[in-house]
């Protein structure tokens, strides 16, 4: 089937207690619904993308040092990939259908080749897990939407800091970009 499967940054910055830009707790919970998943895709050689934000350190330039604090840092601990994924991610790495892009916006598909690779392999439908649900899984959407790719979305593999945007943008999804929540 012509579908990919997108993590979106699921490390530790923005999912360790101890992470720059947390989730907490909300970002832990779905761990075991990302590996499930992202072994699912796998298991069924379909395309599995990781794209994950990268940033500078004191980049002057970049919209989001206004507002948030650093994270994410080129290098940084806290760009691997939070629990199990990293291990998941690095015993299947060298298969010809997963895929890792550095993000530096919000949408994996700002400034990255992603939908280059989607549409070289005819993939028509894009299925999203990953944090935060109403920043960058929402913004990767909305791009996705424009681009006219199906969306599926789910909804105990994405999670916010925000509870209150996080289902919000559940909302959304299905009722404006007229995706699938499952
Ligand atoms: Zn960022």
């Amino acid at each position: 089937m012509n579908k990919a499967l997108i993590n979106i940054d699921y490390t530790l910055d923005f999912v360790a207690d101890e992470g720059a830009l947390t989730c907490g707790e909300p970002g832990q919970a779905i761990h075991d619904k990302i590996i499930e998943i992202t072994k699912r895709f796998n298991d069924e050689q379909d395309f599995v993308a990781f794209t994950i934000d990268k940033h500078q350190a004191e980049d002057a330039h970049h919209p989001e040092s206004k507002l948030f604090p650093p994270h994410n840092l080129e290098g940084s601990e806290g760009r691997k990939l939070f629990g199990d994924l990293e291990a998941v991610y690095q015993s299947i790495k060298e298969e010809e259908h997963v895929y890792y892009t550095d993000k530096t916006r919000y949408s994996a598909f700002a400034g990255t080749d992603l939908e280059l690779k989607l549409r070289e392999r005819g993939i028509t439908e894009v299925h999203l897990v990953g944090v935060c649900t109403d920043i960058c899984v929402l913004h990767t959407a909305v791009d996705a939407y424009n681009k006219g790719f199906e969306i599926v979305v789910y909804k105990d593999a994405v999670a916010s800091f925000n509870l209150q945007g996080h289902e919000w943008a559940l909302t959304h999804f299905e009722n404006t970009l007229g995706a699938r929540v499952v």
